[in-house]
């Protein structure tokens, strides 16, 4: 059964022509790979990704611990001031800035100690002070703490040179939080100082955004599952395992379809279950013009579809639309196209999904010490691994062979060198845009 013809297919309905998801297409021209007039840049795919990809509604509450990795969905206001007492900031003595020396010494009476956990009850008088220890309350009348280094101590008296000022080593009430301030708020993800935050202000449960719900399956008649043998012609499945190392990160609800046959019928059984269950539905392979290539046929079926070609390298086709109520990604079949379009258009769309509302991508300018081939037309995402040279200045290099099918260019990386669209090759020692994998890959 013939493919879906190469053209660019656009769908009639509101939302396609509210948020067209595909352009008009001409042939480009023979012997001319790089420059294609139908292409979609990389912004504006993720432009149009962004106006499909709505927040998922629904919200629960979890123990903190169990919110690791989710999105707040409401702010946290401060119950109280962290600190919630003024404290030392030092092992030393608590004493009356009244009694500094301006030269000479001072003298003064040891009255008792303040402890953390245990604070010294009286107050402190004229010549007074009190042993105060790291954490612990100030005793009342002290507002200064020197530090036990900066004394000299003999039976129950310190005496103390010039040179201290008023209030020093005192921690304040609210100085890190103030009560009643929006601490966190609603979109954060909760990292580890964010559980710290909220245990520092004794909250004990949270309300996150429900976990996205992201179905997947390979498709290809020439994949095999790890763990059976290959037979001619045949491949193992990558793409699965990337992306259900992607995914995980992303702390999302995997749904792992397997493989699914070039078959017309079994590729849409596939999307029909994904696209009842899950929120977003992804796939790797069958979205070329090839004769076996059913995904973007088959969601332009029973769904909506945009099928583009990105002006970037690896992953040129990208499917994307909508199937049931789930939002669609075709991804290319080659492994280094999937990780490389996941990076850039996939993972930013579900971070939005989960209702987080800060995605910052790092990229750096560093020198590379690489040549790098490139031929002008599509933005680059060459692999590319950092170190520091013996000057101590960050360079990148090439991690070699850069075809879309090299799946090791990205395990010895630890970066995308980007290369823009009308960048020709790239010499040793030119400075190039990094963006480090940081977290994700
Ligand atoms: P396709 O887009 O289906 O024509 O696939 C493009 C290339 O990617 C072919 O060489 C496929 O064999 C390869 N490929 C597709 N899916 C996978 C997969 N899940 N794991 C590894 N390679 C794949
Ligand atoms: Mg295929």
């Amino acid at each position: 059964m013939p493919g879906a013809p190469a053209a660019a297919i656009t769908r009639t309905n509101t939302q396609a022509q509210r948020t067209p998801m595909s352009k008009s297409t001409q042939p480009a021209a023979p012997g001319c790979d790089e420059y294609d007039p139908n292409s979609l840049s990389v912004s504006e795919a993720h432009t149009r990704i962004m106006e499909l990809a709505v927040p998922v509604d629904g919200e629960e509450q979890l123990l903190i611990r169990e919110a690791l990795g989710r999105v707040l969905a409401s702010d946290v206001i401060s119950p109280l001031d962290v600190p919630p007492y003024p404290n030392s900031a030092m092992d030393g003595y608590a004493v009356r800035s009244a009694d500094l020396p301006a030269d000479g010494t001072s003298t003064l009476q040891v009255i008792g100690t303040s402890w953390a956990g245990d604070p010294f009850t009286g107050e402190v008088g004229q010549s007074q002070c009190v042993r105060i220890m790291t954490g612990a309350k100030m005793a009342n009348g002290s507002d200064t703490v020197i530090m036990q280094e900066h004394v000299e101590h003999s039976d129950d008296a310190i005496r103390i040179g010039p040179g201290h000022r008023a209030g020093q080593n005192v921690r304040h009430p609210g100085e890190d939080i103030k009560q009643g301030s929006a601490v966190l708020a609603a979109g954060t993800k909760i990292d580890p100082a964010e559980l710290g935050v909220l245990a520092s202000l004794g909250i004990a449960e949270v309300t996150v955004r429900r976990r996205l719900r992201v179905a997947f399956f390979s498709t290809g008649d020439e994949l095999r599952p790890v763990g059976e043998p290959l037979r001619d012609g045949q491949i193992y499945d990558s793409n699965r395992y990337t992306l259900y190392g992607m995914l995980t990160r992303l702390d999302v609800e995997l749904v792992d379809m397997g493989v699914i046959r070039d078959q017309r019928e079994a590729v849409e059984a596939a999307f029909r279950e994904a696209g009842n269950t899950a929120d977003v539905v992804i796939t790797s392979g069958g979205v070329s013009v090839g004769d076996a290539d059913y995904v973007k046929e088959t969601v332009d079926r029973i769904g909506e579809v945009g099928f583009w070609k990105i002006a970037m390298k690896p992953g040129k086709p990208l499917a994307f639309g909508k199937v049931g109520d789930a939002v669609f990604f075709g991804l290319p079949g080659n492994p280094v196209s999937v990780m490389a379009t996941f990076c850039q258009l996939v993972a930013p769309a579900l971070r939005h999904m989960t209702g987080q509302h800060v995605d910052t991508t790092v990229v750096i300018k560093v020198r590379c010490e690489s040549h790098l081939k490139k031929r002008p037309g599509r933005v680059d995402f060459q692999r590319g691994r950092l170190r520091y040279d013996d000057s101590g200045e960050l360079v990148v290099s090439s991690t070699g062979l850069q075809g879309s099918h090299v799946l090791t260019s990205m395990s010895n990386a630890d970066c995308f060198i980007i290369l823009p669209a009308d960048q020709g090759d790239v010499e040793p020692g030119s400075i190039v845009d990094v963006q480090p994998f940081a977290g994700l890959i």
